[in-house]
Parts: C-alpha cells; structure tokens; sequence
C-alpha cells in the first residue's frame, strides 16, 4: 500500500547551531511507494540519534539533499512486497545501516557489511531496487539515509536490510543494536578477536565507543583503557567496564597509556572518527599491536604515519565497518548475551524522544549532553 506518514527531512546542511532554532530537520508528511520485489514496509518502533547522522547534518560527511535521515532502527513488519518468503507481517526487526544482497562476491565471502550493491544504492540515496520510495506531498524526491530513513513512521525497505530478531526484546530500545552495538562490539569481536587477558584502549566514548568498552569486557579483556576528551564519558566508561580512564586533553595521555601497560596496548581502536583520535590510537599501541580504525571521520580526512615506525614495530592498521558483522548471525546474538546481562547496552539509552525534540537532540549529541536518545515516532 501507499503510506502516508511524518519523517525527519534533512534539507540543509551546515546549519548553524543551536539546531534547536535553525532546525535543519524537518518534520514533514511523505509518501511511501508501495514495497517492490523484495523490499518490506515497516512501522519504526525506535531509530537512535548517532553520530554518523549529526556528520551528515553538521555537513562533516555531506549527502544530497532532501534526505530523510536516520541509520540506526528498529520496527515490525507491515507488508510484505513479492519474493519474500522467510519474513512475515508482524515480525520484530533491526535494520542493518549496510544492506546486503546475499549474492554478490563479497556477500558470499561472508562480508555482507561490504556488499559492493549496497555500496552503489546507498552512495545515491535509493535502494538497491534501484529509486526512492519517499516523496513529498508535492512530488519532490527524498533520499534513502543508508538504505533505510528510519526517523519515520514508516519505510520501505530492502529485505537486506532487516534482522528478525527475538520478540521479547523491548523494540523501540532494540534499534541500539542496528548501529552503536554492532559496530562497536563488533569492531572489539569480530575485527579485533580480542582474547582473554588482551589490553585495549578505546578512544573516543560515544554510543559506539561506550559499546566498545561493552565488548571488550564481554571479550574478557584485562586491561580496558577509556580515552576521551569528555571527563563525564570518563566516568560512563568506568561504570560500564572500563579498567583505566585517561583524559585525551592531558598533554603525557600516550605516556599514561604506556605506564599502564608496560609500553603499549595490544589493540587500539579508533571510535572517534578524527585525524587526532586515529594519531592517538596509533601511538598507543605497543610494537606488534593493531590499531582498529571504526569512527567515520570528514569526507576528506587523511592520516600520516611514520613509515619506518609501522615497519619497524611491525603495527597493524584495520578498517572495521559494521564492526565486520554477519548481521543476521551478530544482531540475534548481541542481543541473546543483552537478555543474559552480559552486555548491558541499554546503560547507553538516555531516554526516548518525540519528533519535536530532534533538532534539539542533535544539540545535545553535538554538546555532549547525551549518548543515545532514541526518536520513538509514534510515541511511548
Ligand atoms: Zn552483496
Ligand atoms: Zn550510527
């Protein structure tokens, strides 16, 4: 069927702030086509505010405009579009921000969080069907936000976008794992394989960071070492796990690092997304380490190292995207160890928004002031 349905439209980037007044987003009625072959409509229950969406409103990571945002979601199935025979109406899902086709080379590698289909689809807004399904009232083409613009009532989706996942799990909270969980201890699990007694450090203390932190102690980790510039991250990553706090603006911080380990950590991982957060990651990795690089800096960021420095300490420096999860094997085991209290992600969640406070909540993820807040557009 075609929906009609409110939605978060990006419309200009590079807003001023506060965003609470220049209001980058607007909340505005769209039209959804019906779902093709292959691709679900869905009623969102909960899409997080995460940092890779304020990168695209702040205008750090620009996509073309109009698009309705939002990567990071939650929902239960509405109908179900032709070709689909394993997934039914009312069946509780998270999206996964990279789709994947299931058939393309690196799909069947076992690398779906690189699907090269996806890749194209998401580079121009649309699905891998190819187009939009959201307009304007007036017609207007809106763009998919990683295949999905899950800060809406509605989506249409395709199929390589959902997990069936548990219908026990409180869903609107469940969107967590779509982005910040995957990424974040998929990055310390499956990028790193951190094994028992393992010393890490963390730099950069979001959602996703403070999932790394989950991870790492999940993992068995023995020295976990939390580096931020944010004294209140600090002591969010103490209560989660962390076994060491560093301050990132302390001038000897790479000296801290090594003091407490003995000349460097094992693994480093960059979750901020920055030139400098990536410099200190490096640096604080012993000779023999890895440095795993997971935070999506400005579209046009590069970074420098010393060449006869990675030969010589024979380092190691991985890209980790989705946290190189297996959506449909990670997100329902994920969740299994959040229902066993073995990953308590929901410590991240700050609370639930309505569409009238998601300007302002960008202000909030841009001050510092919140880690997860999590739009449930149809309330509660
Ligand atoms: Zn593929
Ligand atoms: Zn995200």
């Amino acid at each position: 069927m075609t929906i009609q349905c409110k939605a978060a439209v990006l419309r200009t980037i590079g807003a001023p702030r506060p965003y609470a007044q220049s209001k980058p987003l607007s909340i505005e009625e769209v039209v959804l086509a019906p779902p093709r072959s292959g691709e679900l409509l869905v009623r969102i229950a909960g899409a997080g505010l995460c940092h890779s969406d304020l990168s695209v409103v702040n205008g750090d990571r620009p996509r073309p405009v109009p698009l309705a945002l939002g990567h990071e979601g939650s929902g239960e199935v509405v109908e179900v579009g032709a070709a689909i025979d394993d997934v039914r109406a009312g069946d509780h899902v998270v999206f996964q921000f990279s789709a994947s086709c299931g058939r393309c080379r690196r799909c069947v590698e076992g690398r779906p969080q690189v699907c090269e289909r996806a890749a194209v689809a998401k580079s121009r807004g649309e699905l891998m069907a190819g187009g939009s399904r959201i307009t304007s009232i007036n017609g207007e083409r809106i763009g998919h936000h990683s295949g999905l613009s899950c800060m809406s009532e509605y989506v249409v989706v395709d199929r390589g976008s959902v997990v069936v996942v548990d219908r026990s799990v409180p869903l609107a909270d469940a969107a967590l794992f779509g982005c910040a969980v995957m990424t974040g201890v998929g990055a310390v699990i499956n990028t790193a394989r951190i094994r028992p007694g393992d010393t890490v450090a963390i730099v950069g203390l979001g959602g996703v960071g403070l999932s790394g932190v989950l991870g790492a102690r999940l993992a068995g980790a023995g020295t976990i070492i939390a580096i931020d510039r944010e004294p209140a991250k600090l002591e969010v990553a103490a209560s989660v796990g962390a076994t060491h706090m560093v301050c990132a603006r302390d001038a000897d911080c790479v000296e801290q690092v090594r003091d407490l380990t003995g000349g460097g950590v094992d693994y480093a991982f960059d979750l901020a997304g920055s030139a400098d957060s990536m410099a200190l990651a490096y640096a604080t990795v012993r000779y023999g380490g890895t440095v795993v690089v997971c935070g999506l800096p400005e579209a046009a960021a590069t970074f420098s190292i010393n060449q006869n420095d990675l030969v010589g300490q024979e380092k190691t420096i991985r890209g980790s995207y989705q946290g190189s999860c297996v959506p449909v094997r990670d997100i329902p085991r994920f969740i299994r160890l959040y229902q066993e209290g073995r990953l308590p992600v929901n410590r991240l969640i700050d609370g639930h928004i309505g569409f009238d406070q998601v300007n302002a909540g960008f202000d909030k993820l841009q001050d510092v002031k919140a880690i997860r807040q999590i739009l449930t557009p149809h309330g509660g």
